[in-house]
């Protein structure tokens, strides 16, 4: 088939943003991807696959849990989605076991990816020893220097690190690493987008294997609570976990989506990664969406406490959500995070990601505005990899 031929069949944009702005060395390989996705999605036999794995390998489905100790305290009413109980301890594998799977039947046996605290390497390189599948994670020098215990659980997967000196040394630089290296091999290498961004296909590919998440929370809050949930909430680093929430509740109108930015130190000392705060529409990494940049289009640094939701461009999808009204952004400081990650612990017994204390750290600053409210929260990582973090910051209040 000569490149010619080919053009995407699914659409690429949510509403005005998405696309696919990627080099034209990279266009062959993105459309060979979206028609291996979409084949694989209409086979039964692929859909099986996964759904055994994600049970079986992973431990789906995911517990909803009834915080009744929270909810008393804030007086709301809070369930928590429970992704911090998935094998290795987030989300993220539930996109790496498809992809992953993924890049078998298209007959790639090495992969890509990048990585920023670590989570979706050690979830990468864990789907591809499970596959028998190659594997080198890009990783900024800075990022790795913080994220030790992370390095050696990818190591000890098969995994191999390339470390990414230039730039900030962080996650967006160990994007543009992976996408140079797929350039370079795309016929027998499959790069293993981390997160709901980067060119079409992948946003939409990633919503996808994450949308388990809601359909599962959705039913399960139906049996247990008695109805749908006023408020579902999320954390919003590249927007994976979000997307995977509201996939399953975004047509049911009563059901407000709310995401949670990093609002890192404050928002108005340019200290945070709250792109919808403080961000425009522009280009990163293949995507039209809301991007923190200057006023020559330069990317801004960023920062949060957690990681994960250090990234300054937001999954494409979440830009068309806010522009039509169906979901609210919003974010939470690195305190309000702490103070989030303290009450999960000491009333629920639950150690949360930093990432996913945003939500909680949300939560609580809106308690009034929310008495009474059923809020189903998506707990989408264990806190056990930000122990230091914890520690360092808290200080002896810890
Ligand atoms: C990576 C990560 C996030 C942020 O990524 P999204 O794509 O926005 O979900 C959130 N929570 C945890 C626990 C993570 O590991």
């Amino acid at each position: 088939m000569t490149e010619t031929s080919l053009a995407f069949q699914a659409p690429t944009r949510f509403g005005a943003y998405g696309g696919a702005f990627a080099p034209e060395t990279l266009m062959a390989a993105l459309f060979e991807l979206e028609r291996a996705w979409l084949e694989a999605r209409a086979d039964d036999g692929f859909r099986a696959e996964l759904a055994g794995l994600l049970r079986d390998f992973a431990g789906r489905a995911t517990p909803l849990f009834h915080a009744r100790r929270l909810s008393d305290e804030l007086g709301c009413e809070v369930w928590l989605k429970r992704e911090d109980l998935l094998h290795t301890g987030a989300h993220k594998l539930n996109n790496t076991l498809g992809q992953a799977l993924l890049a078998q039947r298209m007959g790639k046996h090495r992969i890509l990816a990048e990585t920023g605290a670590g989570q979706h390497g050690v979830a990468t390189a864990a789907a591809c020893a499970l596959l028998g599948l190659e594997c080198r994670v890009y990783m900024g020098a800075v990022d790795a220097a913080r994220q030790a215990p992370n390095l050696q659980r990818m190591r000890l997967l098969g995994a191999e690190i390339a470390l990414v000196e230039h730039g900030q040394a962080t996650l967006k630089d160990a994007i543009n690493e992976a996408m140079r290296d797929w350039v370079g091999e795309p016929d027998t290498t499959h790069y293993l987008l981390g997160s709901a961004l980067g060119p079409h296909p992948f946003p939409s590919i990633v919503a996808d294997f994450q949308r388990v998440i809601g359909e599962e929370a959705r039913e399960q809050i139906l049996a247990q609570a008695g109805g749908l949930p006023d408020v579902a909430a999320a954390c919003v680093g590249g927007g994976s976990n979000a997307i995977g929430l509201f996939r399953g509740f975004v047509d049911d109108e009563e059901v407000e989506l709310v995401g949670v930015e990093a609002g890192g130190e404050d928002v108005e000392n340019d200290r945070h990664a709250a792109r919808f705060a403080s961000g425009e529409p522009g280009v990163l990494h293949g995507s039209l969406t809301y991007l923190l940049q200057d006023a020559d289009g330069q990317v801004l640094p960023t920062h949060s406490v957690s990681a994960g939701l250090d990234y300054p461009a937001v999954g494409p999808e979440h830009a068309a959500l806010r522009d039509a009204g169906r979901a609210r952004y919003t974010y939470a400081k690195d305190s309000e995070a702490l103070e989030g990650f303290q009450l999960l612990a000491r009333l629920e017994g639950i150690l949360p990601a930093l990432e996913s204390s945003h939500a909680v750290g949300w939560l609580s600053s809106e308690r009034e505005a929310l008495a009474k409210k059923r809020v189903l929260i998506n707990l989408s990582g264990r806190g056990d990899k930000d122990l230091e973090t914890v520690e360092r910051v808290l200080g002896g209040e810890a």
